[in-house]
C-alpha cells in the first residue's frame, strides 16, 4: 500500500489523492464513479461532503449498522452533520495514524471492528465506508468477508475525489446494496417484505422522497391496476428484494447510475421524469402504461382521475414572479417544471448533479420553455444567473440565499424548504405554491428595506 499525504483533502489535492489511489490498486473503483458520475463540462460543485450521503443511507435503515474508516475531522464532520439531521444512531468509527496507514495495521483493524459487529441478532448488514484518505490509499474494504454469520458486509469506498456529490454518494452505497441483493436472489429464496408481497404488479421507486409522495404516486397508479413499490433507498433490507422483484423502476431522482444498472441486470425497465404537475403527469402515467403494457382504458381512466385536480390546484394557486433555483438534492429539473406550471417565470435551474438520460424529458421540457438548465453547477453559476436574471425569488443553497438577501431578493433554501414539501400529482401542484407565494409576498418589505439602508443593503 502507498501512504497518501494526509494533509490533502476536500480543500486541495483531489488531483494527487485520485493518483495516489490509482498507484494504490484503486484504479478499478476511480475508473467506475468517472463513467457513472462524470464531472464536466464543469467542475465538481461546491457542496457537502459527498460521504454524507452514503453515511446517511446506512443510518436511515434499520439492523444496519455503520462504521467510518478516515481522518477524524471528517468523521466528527459527518457525524455532526448526521446528528443535526436526527439520526439517532451510532457511528462506528476505526481510527488510524500513519504507521497504521502504511504497514496495513488499519485493514486489520477495520476487520477486526467489522468482526465484532456483526451479530446477526442486531444486523442484516455491517457499512464501512473508506473516506479520502484510506481510499487514497488503498485500504483494501473488497478484501473484507463478504458475510459474518449471516451479517451482510458491504464495504464502499466513497472520497470528495471519486464521488461528486453527496447525491451521488446515495447510489454508492444503494447501488452496492441492491448489487448484493441481487446476487442472493440469484441464489436461492430471499425474504419476503414485511407487510409481504403486493397482488398487483408494483413499480419500484428511485430517490429519497417526501414521505406523502409514494402514497400519492401509488393512488395514481392504482387506476391501472399497479402499485407503487419500495422506495431505494430502502428502510430495510428485505425491500431491496422487493424492489428488484418490481417489473419496473422509475428513477425519480435521475443520479441514481449504479442502483439502475442493477435494475437492468435484473432485467427491469427504468423509466425517468416523474409525476410531477400537468404535462409532467399525464406523459409519464403513459409511460408507466407502456412500460406494464396496461391497456389503453385503464391508462386513460389512471390520467382521467390524476390530471383534473392537478389542473386544479395550479389555477387555485397561480405563481407569478421570476424565479432562479438551484439545488444539490436532483430534484431541481421537476420543481422548475411544477413552477412553470404554476404560472411562474423561471429564468434558470441549477443542479450539482449530472446530466443522465433520466432527466433528459424534463431538460427538454423547460428549454423548450426559454428555461436555462445548468447541470454540475457551481456556486459561481447560481450567483451568475441571479446577477443576470434579478429574480423576484432565489431558491438555492445557503451561500446563494445568503447573497440573494444581500441584494434584497427573497430566497428560499431549497433543501430545508422545497425538498421538504410533497411534489407528486395533485399534492406537489398545491404544496408549493403555498412556500413560493409566501416568499414573493415578502417582495415588498424587501423593497421597503432596500428604500431605507440605500447602498448599505448590498454592499
Ligand atoms: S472525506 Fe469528505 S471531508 Fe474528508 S477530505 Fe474527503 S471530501 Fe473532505
Amino acid at each position: 500500500m502507498t501512504a497518501a499525504p494526509i494533509e490533502a483533502g476536500c480543500h486541495g489535492g483531489k488531483a494527487e489523492l485520485r493518483e495516489a489511489a490509482r498507484a494504490a490498486g484503486m484504479n478499478e473503483t476511480i475508473e467506475r464513479y468517472a463513467a457513472d458520475y462524470p464531472l464536466g463540462p464543469h467542475d465538481q460543485p461546491q457542496s457537502m461532503c459527498p460521504a454524507f450521503g452514503s453515511l446517511r443511507v446506512g443510518l436511515r435503515m434499520r439492523r444496519t449498522a455503520t462504521v467510518l474508516s478516515g481522518s477524524a475531522c471528517c468523521v466528527y464532520g459527518l457525524t455532526f452533520t448526521s446528528h443535526f439531521y436526527g439520526a439517532r444512531r451510532t457511528v462506528g468509527y476505526v481510527p488510524f495514524n500513519s504507521e497504521t496507514l502504511v504497514t496495513g495495521k488499519l485493514f486489520e483493524d477495520i476487520r477486526e471492528a467489522v468482526f465484532k459487529l456483526a451479530d446477526p441478532d442486531l444486523y442484516d448488514a455491517v457499512v464501512i465506508i473508506n473516506l479520502c484518505v484510506p481510499t487514497a490509499s488503498g485500504v483494501p474494504l473488497r478484501l473484507l468477508p463478504k458475510e459474518i454469520d449471516g451479517v451482510r458486509i458491504i464495504g464502499i469506498d466513497v472520497p470528495g475525489f471519486g464521488v461528486p456529490t453527496h447525491a451521488e454518494a446515495k447510489d454508492v452505497l444503494a447501488g452496492a446494496m441492491l448489487a448484493y441483493a441481487r446476487r442472493e436472489a440469484e441464489q436461492g429464496p430471499v425474504q419476503a417484505p414485511r407487510a409481504g408481497r403486493t397482488e398487483r404488479p408494483a413499480l419500484a421507486l428511485l430517490g429519497e422522497m417526501f414521505p406523502a409522495d409514494p402514497v400519492g404516486i401509488g393512488m395514481m397508479l392504482e387506476p391501472m391496476g399497479l402499485a407503487a413499490g419500495p422506495v431505494v433507498p430502502t428502510r430495510e433490507w428485505r425491500e431491496l428484494y422487493a424492489a428488484l422483484d418490481c417489473p419496473a423502476a422509475a428513477a425519480i431522482h435521475p443520479f441514481y447510475t449504479a442502483s439502475i444498472r442493477e435494475f437492468e441486470a435484473a432485467g427491469r425497465t427504468v423509466l425517468g421524469s416523474a409525476p410531477v404537475g400537468y404535462e409532467g403527469t399525464a406523459a409519464w402515467l403513459e409511460a408507466v402504461g407502456s412500460a406494464f403494457a396496461v391497456p389503453r382504458a385503464m391508462v386513460d381512466a389512471a390520467k382521467d382521475r390524476a390530471l383534473p385536480p392537478i389542473r386544479g390546484a395550479f389555477e387555485r394557486a397561480p405563481v407569478r414572479g421570476r424565479i432562479t433555483l438551484s439545488g444539490y438534492e436532483g430534484s431541481e429539473l421537476l420543481v422548475a417544471r411544477l413552477l412553470v406550471e404554476s404560472g411562474a417565470d423561471v429564468r434558470y435551474v441549477g443542479t450539482a448533479c449530472p446530466r443522465t438520460p433520466w432527466s433528459e424529458a424534463d431538460r427538454d421540457w423547460l428549454e423548450t420553455r426559454g428555461v436555462m438548465v445548468q447541470y454540475r453547477a457551481s456556486l459561481e453559476h447560481d450567483l451568475a444567473a441571479l446577477k443576470e436574471f434579478r429574480p423576484d425569488l432565489a431558491i438555492g443553497t445557503t451561500p446563494v440565499v445568503q447573497r440573494a438577501k444581500e441584494m434584497a431578493i427573497p430566497a428560499l433554501y431549497f433543501t430545508n424548504l422545497i425538498s421538504a414539501r410533497p411534489l407528486m400529482g395533485v399534492a406537489g401542484a398545491g404544496a408549493l405554491a403555498q412556500v413560493v407565494n409566501a416568499a414573493l409576498a415578502n417582495t415588498a418589505r424587501f423593497d421597503e428595506m432596500r428604500a431605507f439602508f440605500g447602498e448599505a443593503a448590498s454592499c
